[in-house]
């Protein structure tokens, strides 16, 4: 939380249902798509010592007598059950002693997760590597085809493949890990790639464009368009006082006291940034991010801020997953700490291109409303704002505050100071004071008045706003910047 390094919203909720790696092959051709949720807390720096739990073939088979255990957390049952990769090293083969139906299981599921997940040690992909599965409850021996994200591919790495049986009224009855996976065992690693659709980011936004699709003419017209919106950047509010007070103020709590926050090397988007939305994303959540994009054009028109399709060019991940109490629990714990959404900061000097400007989540069970203001919050963490009490703001933590989808006055006038084309270097509010001619006294007076620095307005960033709220179109924006 402090120093940007992750972030929360309140609230939480259920339902997990991405990345199904749903599928049973060998004799049978059924198949259940809703994984389901539970969970298990081990230390996740521990390494898995089962090794493929070795089939005990004499007791296979031969439990027909009378004296029959058939319960459901007989561990003899459990200690039976034989788990290998096929030839392949792509699915899993299970045998069961008899079916788990007979052992009176309920359900059954094969729960995968990838060692050191916590928030703090892990990057955002491996988010969509945490999966159950459930398992077929009437059949002996089933293969089920497992599959981890390429881009969490890495030479030491392992995963935990875990059996969880529950009994017939949803409880526990039985849980163990079986397997563990590596790049050396396994080879089905798959390739996630950010969800795009035609028609929503302007073409000069997108990365490697295909100029063929609206031909070089328009596009030019629109590349040149584009360039006059930034160039508008002169014409945007002057840098305010207010905005430095706030910058250098957060709250970690709904409601709770302003905590300093110094300005000194804030986290900032600085040259190429290459954004992609990844998982369970809708058109409206791409309209949030290309309308990002269109106000980062005029607010820091330096920067050169695209979306790509293409997962090798994205630098600033955006996950949208549901928080299930499996991902809370081996990862980011959404549900225990009830927020929707983070951002993760990258602080390692080691340069990891993939997400050299940190990564985001959005709790994707979320209403429309809500998915588009914890990213445009998220993102503006990302930008190096930080919360605040203000009513009108999308970085509030004033639990009277509406959530909204756009960045207001609030926002827009610190954006306006992180992103002065004349600030290098994050050198403290001092610094920035000098090289933006601000008045240093006015400065003291808001940072000793919370209600003040709230209720800074310039109707210069009116157009702007409602841009973002959907009320002006990109063209009108344009033509009332022109005037
Ligand atoms: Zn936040």
């Amino acid at each position: 939380m402090s120093e940007g390094k992750f972030t929360f919203l309140f609230s939480w909720i259920l339902a997990w249902s991405f990345f199904a790696i749903n599928q049973l092959t060998i004799t049978y051709d059924y198949l259940i798509k809703k994984p389901e949720t539970i969970y298990v807390l081990t230390d996740s720096s521990e390494v898995d010592q089962y090794q493929d739990l070795k089939l005990d073939k004499n007791n296979i088979g031969k439990e027909s007598g009378s004296n029959l255990v058939v319960n459901c957390d007989d561990k003899n049952y459990w200690n039976n059950i034989s788990f290998k990769l096929n030839e392949n090293q792509t699915s899993a083969i299970l045998q069961f002693p008899r079916t788990p139906k007979e052992q009176n299981l309920g359900s059954i599921t094969l729960n995968i997760y990838p060692m050191n997940a916590k928030v703090n040690k892990s990057h955002g992909y491996r988010l969509h590597t945490i999966t159950k599965q459930k398992l077929l409850i009437d059949e002996e021996i089933q293969t089920v085809e497992l599959e981890i994200l390429n881009q969490v591919k890495e030479k030491g790495f392992k995963w935990f493949v875990e059996i969880e049986g529950k009994d017939k009224k949803n409880k526990e009855c039985y849980k163990k890990k079986v397997f563990t996976l590596d790049i050396e065992n396994f080879k089905n690693f798959k390739k996630i790639e950010p969800i795009y659709k035609d028609g929503i980011f302007n073409p000069v936004d997108t990365l490697f464009f295909d100029v063929s699709i609206i031909g070089e003419k328009k596009y030019f017209e629109i590349f040149f368009r584009t360039q006059e919106l930034k160039k508008q950047h002169k014409n945007l509010p002057p840098p305010h006082e207010a905005g430095i007070s706030l910058l250098e103020k957060t709250l970690n709590t709904i409601d709770g006291e302003y905590v300093e926050e110094t300005l000194w090397l804030r986290n900032r988007l600085e040259g190429d940034v290459v954004v992609g939305l990844f998982g369970d994303v809708t058109s409206s959540d791409l309209q949030t991010m290309n309308k990002i994009i269109q106000t980062l054009h005029l607010v820091a028109p330096q920067l050169n801020i695209s979306y790509s399709n293409n997962s090798y060019f994205v630098n600033l991940p955006i996950h949208f997953l549901p928080c299930s109490e499996f991902i809370s629990e081996k990862s980011i714990g959404c549900m225990e700490d009830r927020y929707i959404g983070l951002f993760s900061h990258n602080h390692s000097s080691k340069v990891n291109t993939k997400e050299k400007f940190g990564w985001i989540w959005v709790d994707s069970s979320r209403s429309k409303e809500m998915r588009s203001h914890v990213l445009v919050h998220e993102f503006g963490h990302a930008l190096g704002l930080r919360h605040n009490k203000c009513y009108d703001s999308v970085m509030s933590y004033n639990s009277l505050a509406p959530e909204m989808g756009h960045f207001s006055h609030v926002d827009l006038t610190q954006l306006r100071i992180l992103y002065d084309p004349r600030i290098k270097m994050m050198l403290g509010s001092d610094n920035v004071i000098k090289n933006l001619n601000l008045n240093e006294s006015l400065v003291g007076e808001y940072r000793n008045n919370d209600h003040e620095m709230c209720s800074i307005k310039n109707s210069l960033w009116s157009d702007l706003i409602e841009f973002q709220k959907g009320s002006l179109t990109i063209e009108m924006l344009y033509q009332n910047k022109k005037k």
